[in-house]
């Protein structure tokens, strides 16, 4: 069955051969190498992209400085009515993008469809934000004047993302930065170059119809040769929101910190979940399965390690493997709506899941459930039973492996939780108000997102997104990110016949 995908492909405007650099409208003719974009399916290739070259993000690069002189002077309210019409061709596309996100990077199909929605719904946050790009005022301490803070646009923003959020990361950054009257230049993932492409052809007839500039939403396809160091150390763009391993985030965050660049980083994660003696087994049980084995454990906020209380170790251990063994009956092709769990990205992918179990049993854990790849890129969820100090324990393995151990009291579950180099999401599950409030306090949880009888992943849009040590620091979507994406001006203006100093300072002359 193959799911309409051909319809699809052509409905998204992907052709057997794309280009791969735009500037908005404008696709050119690029001179790079060829990507193939390969399904983690059965690996066949969906199409091609033609890569930029050198040249062609010189071109792009001009043209978004060029672009930026005339979008920042457009009123805000009025970016966010751009970014109003982006949304509604999102909604307009979203089953056929949903259906991409999933041939191209392997998560569900229902997974694909809440992507796009985050992006829809990032657009809506965008346009009402559009309208709130507040600053201060502030009492002078000198008679008539008058002092207040406020927010200018920045300039270019360089995102780059990662494999598994292939269309929404693009969207938090973009529709944000657009409001606030910046252009953006997207790197996507070489891994899933064509979701890239569809979002650029999906927005293309709103860029026309009002005449936005060529050089607000730039697209450039690019091996790491010809697009890595050169645009992170580029002094033209003053801020790079990278979405990727911790590796990859340290060194961008070096090269941009350098040159006294802002980063915005979005790095890896060792999430876990402290399971409570009061904890809602029939509520905590889904919520732990969805977190470990959904997008094939290749979400950044995936479930890692769960830390259980002894009184509830066996129970929780006994209902896990009954989920676990209905999983495996759900693994397969994603597009089939009975699916639950789909490839994991690449062969790559399936020797970290090997490395991982290998680690596990060679430091004396035990598996409990998995430990078994299919065909292709599929494998079976796993978990073991573990020590969280081992090293393999310690690092993010983007896969679905989950790590369970357990605990005695709250300080050490505490503890046991935020000994890991990582601090992105975290939850508790509990009925106790004084270790759910203790979890969220200035000594519970280390983390950028820790929550209270919800699981580690699918965070909404409306809060800040980030996370804390390894995991970078940065903060994207709602709440107040849009702050990184502006620079802040203090103003003092003097209404009065005199000038006095600051600080009651006399300098006559
Ligand atoms: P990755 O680090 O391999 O790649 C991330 C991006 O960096 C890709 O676009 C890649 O092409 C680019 N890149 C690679 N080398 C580069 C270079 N030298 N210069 C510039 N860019 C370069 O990550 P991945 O495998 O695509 O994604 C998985 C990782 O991303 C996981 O660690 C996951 O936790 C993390 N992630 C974090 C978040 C978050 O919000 N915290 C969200 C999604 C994914």
């Amino acid at each position: 069955k193959d799911f309409g995908v051909q319809e699809t492909l052509k409905r998204l405007g992907i052709e057997p051969i794309n280009q791969g650099v735009s500037t908005g409208t404008h696709w050119f003719d690029c001179n790079g190498a060829v990507t193939e974009s390969v399904s983690p399916i059965d690996g066949s290739v969906i199409a091609k992209v033609k890569n930029a070259n050198a040249a062609d993000y010189e071109e792009v690069l001009e043209t978004a400085q060029e672009a930026f002189k005339v979008w920042r002077k457009m009123p805000a309210p009025k970016r966010g009515e751009i970014v109003r019409q982006i949304g509604n061709a999102l909604r307009d596309a979203k089953d056929d993008l949903g259906k991409l996100v999933s041939l191209e990077m392997g998560k569900i199909y229902q997974e694909g469809l809440g992507e796009v929605q985050e992006m829809i719904d990032i657009c809506d946050f965008a346009v009402g934000q559009s309208r709130m790009l507040y600053g201060f005022t502030m009492h002078s301490e000198r008679p008539d004047h008058k002092m207040m803070d406020q927010y200018h646009p920045l300039g270019i923003v360089g995102v780059i993302s990662a494999f598994n959020f292939p269309v929404a990361v693009w969207a938090w950054n973009a529709m944000l930065a657009a409001v606030c009257g910046d252009v953006i230049i997207w790197k996507p993932s070489s891994k899933v170059p064509l979701c890239a492409l569809a979002c650029h052809n999906i927005i293309q007839k709103v860029l026309k119809d009002n005449d936005v500039p060529e050089g607000v939403f730039n697209l450039v396809v690019a091996k790491s040769s010809v697009m890595g160091d050169n645009f992170i150390e580029d002094k033209r763009v003053p801020l790079i929101s990278v979405t990727g391993s911790t590796a990859i985030g340290k060194r961008v965050a070096e090269k941009v910190g350098a040159r006294l660049g802002r980063t915005i980083a979005e790095l890896g994660g060792n999430n876990a979940i402290i399971m409570a003696p009061s904890a809602d087994l029939d509520m905590a049980i889904p919520g732990i399965v969805f977190g470990s084995v959904g997008t094939a454990g290749q979400r950044c906020t995936s479930t890692r390690r769960l830390i259980i209380h002894e009184s509830i170790y066996e129970d929780v251990k006994t209902r896990l493997l009954h989920a676990y063994k209905q999983v495996e009956g759900k693994i397969g092709n994603p597009l089939d709506e009975k699916t639950l769990v789909g490839p994991v990205i690449d062969n790559g992918a399936v020797e970290v899941y090997k490395h991982a179990i290998a680690e596990v049993k060679k430091a004396g854990g035990k598996i409990v459930y998995g430990d078994k790849v299919l065909d292709g890129n599929f494998v079976v969820p796993t978990f073991c039973e573990v020590e969280n100090h081992w090293q393999i324990v310690q690092d993010e393995s983007f896969v679905p492996v989950l790590y369970i151990m357990k605990y005695k009291t709250l300080d050490e579950a505490i503890h046991l939780h935020n000994d890991v180099p990582q601090g992105l999401s975290s939850s508790i599950f509990t009925m106790n108000m004084r270790e759910a409030q203790t979890f969220i306090s200035a000594i519970g949880s280390d983390c950028g997102i820790a929550n209270v009888n919800i699981g580690t992943s699918g965070a909404e849009i409306g809060g800040a997104f980030g996370g804390e040590k390894e995991t970078g620091g940065g903060r994207e979507s709602g709440s107040d990110s849009w702050k990184t994406y502006m620079r802040r001006q203090t103003n003092t203006i003097n209404y009065g016949i005199d000038l006095p100093l600051a600080q009651g300072i006399k300098f006559d002359f």
